[in-house]
This record gives C-alpha cells, sequence and structure tokens, in this order.
C-alpha cells in the first residue's frame, strides 16, 4: 500500500490563499463585479478589504472542487464495472456486477482499498442478513476540531449489472471528495459510507444509522450531526447538466450549503429541487436527521438504463459527472469547514 504523505498546515494556508486571489481574479476576469461593494474593493486594487469570512469559505470550495480528478474518475469507475479488473491486495479480480456475494464483498474490498491508498482509515463492517452477509464501507476523515459529524456517502450494490450509474457514479464521488477533504484537513469529522443492500430496502444505511449514527448521538447529542449528502445516479445527463437535489425540507443546513458551493465554484450544474426519496438518506430522515440526495435529471426512473444490464459506462458523460462530483465535493468543504480561513 502506498503511503500517503499529507501537506502541512502551512502549504494547506498557502494554497488556500492562492486559490481565494485566483478566484477574486477570475470573478474580475469575466463580467465584473455582482454588486456595488465588491466592485468599490476591486476598483481600488485592494482585494484583501473583500476577503472576510465569505471569500475564504470560497477558497476552501474551490480548493476542494480543483481537486477532483477525471482521470481518477474514469479509472475507478472502470474498476467498479468490471471493464478493468480491480487490483485488490488478494489479487486482480474483476467486477462485473455489484450484486452476488461475491460482487458485493469484492467491491467492499475496492472501496476499503481505495480510501487507504488516499490516506484514510477504512474499515468494512459486516452484517449478518437473512441467508447472507452484508458489507457496509466506511472511511473516516478525523476533524480538527472537537467539531461534528458529516457523512458523505453512496451505495456500492447494484441490481446485478455493472451499475455505471447506478451507483458506480456515486461510489466514484464519495472516493475522490474524501480525496479533496482529506487534502483540506476539515474542522469537523467526516464520515464516507458505501453502503451495501440498498436496492433491496435501504438495508445497510438502516443497520448503519441505527448502530453508528445512533451511538455518535448517544456519546456527543444531537446537535453533534450535522447531516448526510447521499449520491445516487449522478452521471447520466441528458443534455443540459441538469440535476435534482432531494431536500424535502428536511436537509438542516446542506441545502444553503449545495447552493453556496454552486456559486463559489461557479459551476456549470443546473439545479432544481424535488422531494426525492427512495435512496439511503431516507434512512437519516427516518431517525430525524437532515439529510438531501443529490441525483441527475432523469428522477431515477427517467434514466433509459434503469436497472438494466445495459446501465453501463459508456451511457455516463464523464465531464457531466466530474461537475457533479466537484458540487459534492465543493459543498462538503463548506460543510465540514464552515471556519476556514
Ligand atoms: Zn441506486
Amino acid at each position: 500500500m502506498r503511503q500517503y504523505t499529507g501537506k502541512s498546515k502551512v502549504e494547506r494556508v498557502v494554497l488556500a490563499t492562492l486559490v481565494v486571489l485566483l478566484a477574486l481574479g477570475s470573478l474580475v476576469g469575466c463580467g465584473g463585479p455582482v454588486d456595488g461593494e465588491a466592485g468599490a474593493t476591486r476598483e481600488n486594487g485592494a482585494p484583501a478589504a473583500g476577503v472576510g469570512p465569505e471569500a475564504a469559505s470560497s477558497g476552501v470550495a474551490l480548493e476542494a472542487a480543483s481537486t477532483v480528478d477525471e482521470a481518477y474518475i474514469r479509472e475507478s469507475l472502470d474498476h467498479l464495472t468490471g471493464i478493468s479488473p480491480a487490483p485488490l491486495d488478494g489479487g486482480e479480480t474483476t467486477i462485473s456486477e455489484r450484486g452476488s456475494d461475491e460482487g458485493r464483498r469484492a467491491a467492499a474490498e475496492y472501496m476499503e482499498e481505495s480510501f487507504e491508498e488516499i490516506g484514510i482509515l477504512a474499515r468494512i463492517i459486516e452484517f449478518p442478513v437473512d441467508d447472507g452477509t452484508g458489507y457496509n464501507v466506511e472511511a473516516t476523515v478525523e476533524g480538527t476540531g472537537d467539531g461534528k459529524h458529516l457523512w458523505v456517502t453512496a451505495h456500492l450494490d447494484s441490481a446485478y449489472n455493472a451499475g455505471a450509474s447506478d451507483d458506480a457514479s456515486g461510489l466514484v464521488s464519495i472516493l475522490s471528495t474524501a480525496k479533496a477533504l482529506e487534502e483540506i484537513g476539515p474542522e469537523h469529522t467526516v464520515h464516507f459510507v458505501a453502503y451495501d443492500l440498498e436496492e433491496i430496502g435501504l438495508i445497510g444505511s438502516s443497520r448503519y444509522v441505527r448502530s453508528t449514527v445512533g451511538d455518535i448521538r448517544e456519546r456527543e447529542g444531537e446537535e453533534a450531526i450535522i447531516g448526510n449528502l447521499n449520491s445516487d445516479m449522478i452521471g447520466y445527463d441528458e443534455g443540459g447538466y441538469d440535476a435534482v437535489l432531494g431536500a424535502c425540507n428536511r436537509a438542516g443546513p446542506i441545502d444553503d450549503a449545495v447552493r453556496q458551493a454552486l456559486e463559489d465554484i461557479d459551476s456549470p450544474i443546473q439545479l432544481d429541487e424535488d422531494c426525492l426519496k427512495r435512496s439511503d438518506h431516507q434512512n437519516f430522515w427516518d431517525a430525524g436527521y437532515p439529510a438531501a440526495i443529490l441525483t441527475d435529471g432523469t428522477r431515477y426512473d427517467g434514466y433509459p438504463y434503469y436497472h438494466r444490464s445495459s446501465d453501463t459506462v459508456d451511457k455516463l458523460n464523464i465531464p457531466y459527472l466530474h461537475a457533479m462530483i466537484q458540487l459534492t465535493a465543493a459543498t462538503t468543504a463548506l460543510l465540514a469547514s464552515p471556519n476556514e480561513t
């Protein structure tokens, strides 16, 4: 396993400052100020006057989005959908589906090992189910303060198919977002979870929310829980870069953070809001915690290859998926480092 060498605090601060300065520069470059106050600041050539808490937030969102790498997205998608064998510690394994015990376990190992390769401690949480076993994977980036907890999730299993959109797209998103957060070093703790057995009744998330999230609530209180941003089917673009946030007025601070992130990174995503259920975030809602789902414009059922063997990587629009993951990484950074300076 490769050892990850994290950036030092000084490097992080320098990088964040550069990103803020670049952001200010690019705002001026693409049409000028939005309001009078900012305009005055820029006209007298003193961008430092505008660098308050908001500008700093902008910095952390941009920093997170800038780490999201298209080559990494493609490579991880290929491994998770059987296009190329996954280089597991136990030997190369082709994961052509993630419905069988064998396929789900291999996918769980791939996720665990991928998180560890990024430099994040990860574990597979096995749980018994009917005659078999479920495999949730959890990777945690510890916060630097005695902060709160945020969950960024997707589901591991598929409908016995390659499941490129459903939900390898989400798995690649949580890997890429974990990479971004590990580099930032967030104030709050972020748990990245790949849930098993979503397709047969949100089973993995039900177990996880009841046990792991429940334990944290018990130990640290309700206010320690920020909530859950879940990604399911985020790679198919019908044209127009449409996407949907399922917030249902139960997203707590996540709704605002997504909108802030869209703005901060000047995202091309056209976001609509709709009260979507039917994925793992529902278990957060049922337990009384804030949650939201990010999905593409098909709202699940409009995806022409939904739960078919033809849900393969060639159906995805990779630049669109890249933009969706950047939005997720930026949102996560804003929620996890609200006071980053
Ligand atoms: Zn799904």
